[in-house]
């Protein structure tokens, strides 16, 4: 590692950042008062708090808290944004602030709107604000708008927003994992009839060995790695496979524990560095080793597995030598991580966007997924397939129909109930195409930067100027707010989570819906709660039908009808009574017997094509900073990579000197979709590759998108570094 400036992810550094940060929110009393409130981590999808306490997870340990957490609470505790703010910085200068500093400005309290050709922003009633943007829905056509959200939003109002938007006539409804986890759901829901993780935290207590692929959790979701450091002390093993190597996927201060505060964690055994968008070819070569040792579990795949005869001739019939040179990982650490799987009787496959974002990110799960089905690690106790996902309510959005097409049975149900149709839609990117083309009118974003989180920057914002209004629920600014404004836009404040005034839910990577009692102070002034927001939107753009609208703005209510139509959430219908936290029913899979038609596993065979780039080009990767969480940048610098700075371009030091290029040296990075100049720092890549941050070096990612899953390939761009 060349120069991090710590010397092990978490420990020292993180509880000093904790330290500080409390002085920004009022003092550490008041910042845990209220990380121990009893709701949901904002942050990660991991999930911590709700019923049994914040810092409390689904088994009932305790303290379970990360940076990322207080980052999160710390932002939403600072003060309201004064109407003078907004009437002495105008558009053009807020244009040129950073995520950092937008997100430093505090919480919106009040609705704000610009119409075209306004310099400012400036205030409105919300009466105005809700009569404008139903007066725009109601003078579009349906099919002429969109409708967004991120995992920010509760289960309550993104159910809601999906029924008005379905309901008033488009189905053009995503969410922010269509640029995320897209191609995750696409495969596992083929290969099992669910399309998220067939495991509960509790097996990873049970599991020998742990592939982690394309993900850093150690940066993302904090306490992830406390898994994989107990994981190891039970005897287990970690395989981190990742182009580059992350300190924090290496050692771990692990705060809770006294012996790893002092002396740090090992958290991985083996660590293979693949060049960029190389996964199938390394996953064949894992596949092949584990033929060769005669290691597949025969019984498994014979009685509960289709499509592992051409999966196995396929990796059989692969040639050794292409699949090292492809995925650039020696012939010996291949071994040594297929002793490892060969060793273990139960496994885990863990990934995250490393393996998605890529033209051919569905085809990196599919090859991934089969190495696990051939070990039999799908469909027991301590073993399975987990990916990793982003938001903490990321999952929740998806289950309860924020998307273009909803479960047959969710629709069936709606379609009979209430007469609410559900066609497909558009997804993500293509609504952004649709505007860019100006058939969008009106576009209506449930949180989140759809904005910053899409490829090629210039294109985003062309699009998002397109469309005539776009309306923004949140609860503070980003650069979405500036780039991504539409002829006249909206800004509609919101409480976060833990300031609600009613109960709402979330559902964590680990299908755990957990309950938050809100209750927290939010911002002084006229914040409201989404589900709030939406029933006075439909009041006003909906004539009365048979959905009861008018009956919604009680969570429990909304949760009544969530129980009675969406797939697996009966048990949503006694939380009140109860205040049971339960797993969504039908996607734990602990013994072999699948959602699919036949019952069994349906595995696939992967092209091993791999991304390949011109002799002078790079394989660039975009990625996330130890001070961030997604779009949102906390802090500037990134500890773990030893990086004071985000405008860098991160290559292997060799290469560096190939080019006759020292740190620090300025340079331009250029792909097909733009150019930035940034300054080189080097890092312990494969020679060829490259890193930047995420979401500024967006500006660069091509509008490649893997076909399948229609996710965005931010992490296989083909650049050049000019000096
Ligand atoms: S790991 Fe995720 S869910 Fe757990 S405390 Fe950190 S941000 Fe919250």
């Amino acid at each position: 590692m060349p120069k991090p400036l710590v010397r092990a992810g978490g420990g020292l550094a993180a509880l000093r950042y904790s330290f500080r940060k409390a002085g920004n929110a009022g003092g550490l009393f008041k910042l845990y008062r209220r990380l121990r409130s009893r709701n949901a981590c904002k942050t990660c999808a991991v999930g911590m708090g709700g019923q049994k306490g914040g810092m409390v997870n689904e088994a009932g340990h305790f303290p379970e808290i990360c940076k990322k957490s207080i980052q999160a609470s710390a932002a939403d505790m600072q003060a309201a944004i004064p109407e003078r703010f907004f009437q002495d910085h105008s558009i053009v200068e807020l244009e040129r602030w950073s995520s950092m500093e937008l997100e430093e400005v505090g919480r919106l309290a009040f609705p704000v709107g610009a119409a075209e050709g306004d310099t400012h922003y400036r205030r409105l009633s919300w009466d105005d604000a809700l009569d404008h943007l139903s007066v725009s829905l109601s003078n579009t056509s349906p099919d002429g708008t969109f409708f967004y959200a991120s995992g920010r939003s509760s289960n309550e109002a993104a159910f809601l927003m999906q029924t008005l938007a379905r309901a008033y006539g488009t189905a053009n409804i995503h969410n922010c994992s269509f640029y995320c986890h897209q191609a995750s759901g696409v495969v596992l829901s083929r290969m099992l009839g669910s399309g998220t993780a067939t495991v509960t935290l509790d097996d990873l207590d049970h599991a020998d060995l742990a592939i982690v692929a394309g993900a850093n959790p150690a940066s993302n979701h904090p306490r992830l790695i406390v898994k994989l450091t107990q994981l190891r002390k039970r005897g287990g093993k970690v395989i981190v496979i990742n182009p580059l190597k992350e300190l924090g996927l290496v050692r771990f201060r692990v705060p809770s524990q006294v012996k790893s505060m002092l002396f740090g964690s090992d958290v991985s055994d083996l660590y293979l560095q693949p060049h960029v968008g190389s996964d199938v070819a390394l996953f064949k070569a894992l596949l092949k080793g584990v033929l060769e040792h005669d290691a597949t579990d025969r019984v498994f795949l014979a009685n509960h597995v289709e499509g592992w005869d051409e999966v196995e001739a396929d990796a059989q019939a692969a040639d050794w030598g292409e699949l090292i040179q492809l995925c650039g990982v020696g012939r010996s650490e291949i071994e040594a991580a297929v002793e490892a799987m060969v060793n273990a009787k139960r496994g885990l496959a863990l990934w995250a966007m490393g393996l998605t974002h890529h033209k051919n990110g569905c085809d990196n799960i599919q090859a991934l997924g089969n190495l696990a089905a051939a070990r039999g690690w799908i469909g027991k106790q301590g073993s399975g397939l987990m990916p990793i996902r982003g938001h903490s309510n990321i999952q929740g959005v998806g289950s309860v129909g924020f998307s273009p097409a909803v479960k047959q049975v969710l629709a069936e149900k709606m379609e009979l109930a209430y007469g609410i149709p559900s066609a497909k839609g558009l997804d993500t990117y293509g609504s952004m195409e649709a505007a860019l083309a100006g058939k969008i009118q009106v576009a209506v974003m449930l949180g989140g930067n759809l904005w910053g989180s899409g490829p090629d920057l210039e294109w985003a914002t062309r699009a998002m100027q397109a469309i005539e209004t776009t309306a923004y629920i949140t609860t503070k600014l980003n650069q979405g707010h500036l780039h991504g404004r539409g002829k006249r836009t909206l800004l509609l404040p919101v409480l976060a989570r833990d300031e609600e005034r009613q109960s709402t839910t979330q559902e964590s990577m680990f299908n755990f819906v957990r309950l938050s009692e809100g209750g927290q102070d939010g911002p002084a002034g006229e914040a409201k709660s989404e589900v709030e927001l939406v029933c006075a939107l439909a009041a006003r753009l909906l004539p009365q039908g048979p959905f009861p609208f008018e009956k919604m703005t009680s969570h429990a209510a909304v949760r009544k009808v969530i129980a009675a139509v969406v797939p697996g959430y009966a048990a949503i219908g006694e939380i009140d009574s109860e205040g049971e936290e339960f797993q969504v029913a039908g996607r734990t899979f602990h013994e072999p017997r699948f959602n699919t038609e036949s019952g069994k596993l349906r595995l696939a065979v992967p092209p091993t094509g791999a991304f390949e780039v011109a002799e002078d080009q790079f394989r660039l990767m975009t990625l996330r900073s130890e001070g961030q969480f997604n779009t949102v940048v906390y802090e500037e610098e990134d500890l773990y990579r030893g990086n004071l700075r985000r405008d860098v371009v991160m290559i292997n030091r060799w290469d560096g000197e190939r080019l006759g290029l020292g740190e620090f040296d300025p340079v331009t990075v250029e792909s097909t979709a733009g150019k930035m100049t940034v300054v080189v720092a080097f890092a312990d890549l494969p020679p060829g590759n490259a890193a930047m941050y995420y979401p500024e070096a967006n500006l660069l990612v091509p509008r490649n998108i893997d076909p399948e899953s229609g996710t965005p390939a931010f992490k296989s761009i083909a650049v050049r570094i000019v000096k």
